[in-house]
């Protein structure tokens, strides 16, 4: 049986904190969906296609990693590949709220679905993706917290001196 997981999130960008994730979570599933999802809310930097290719860029060698975009509920979307898990990161005790209320309501929603949740790296549990569009909004250098492609992407919105 192949065991597939679904990594949602906004993606927007992917940094480094997403990466250790989804390489981690590799080694507990057999496949890896990521589920950029779209959020009619939240005004995002990067397009939805922006986002994608920027995390398939990310893993050039790795068939086991799959990206798609989601609009919709995600605890009928993961039925509907197959998925056993939803995969997300702990950065911080705040994030444990949100994030087990959402736990709970997508296992009333899929009685066959889990959520596993990752800490993040001891060093990567202050890098978001909304601090770092921050950062480089205002000029900082964010090129240790995203992948190299990614950092260009953001230097391309906002140059830096
Ligand atoms: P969302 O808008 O759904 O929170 P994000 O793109 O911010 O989406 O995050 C997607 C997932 O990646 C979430 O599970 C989040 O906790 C996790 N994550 C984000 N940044 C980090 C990080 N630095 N270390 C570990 N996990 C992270």
């Amino acid at each position: 049986m192949t065991r597939i997981a679904i990594c949602p999130g906004s993606f927007d960008p992917l940094t480094r904190g997403h990466v250790a994730i989804i390489e981690r979570g590799l080694r507990l599933f057999d496949r890896i969906i990521v589920a950029v999802t779209i959020n009619l809310k939240k005004q995002p930097l990067f397009t939805i296609e922006e986002r994608s290719a920027m995390i398939l860029e990310a893993f050039p060698n790795e068939p086991r990693i799959a990206v798609d975009s989601l609009s919709g509920l995600l605890a009928p979307w993961a039925a509907s590949k197959g998925a056993v898990a939803i995969l997300r990161g702990l950065r911080a005790p705040s994030d444990f709220e949100y994030e087990l209320q959402m736990a709970h309501m997508n296992r009333h929603l899929n009685r066959e679905l889990d959520t596993v949740f990752l800490p993040s790296e001891a060093d990567g549990s202050y890098v978001s993706s909304s601090l770092v569009k921050e950062v480089a909004a205002l000029g900082g250098d964010v090129s240790a917290l995203v992948p190299p492609h990614v950092d260009i992407a953001l230097r391309a919105r906002f140059p830096r001196p």
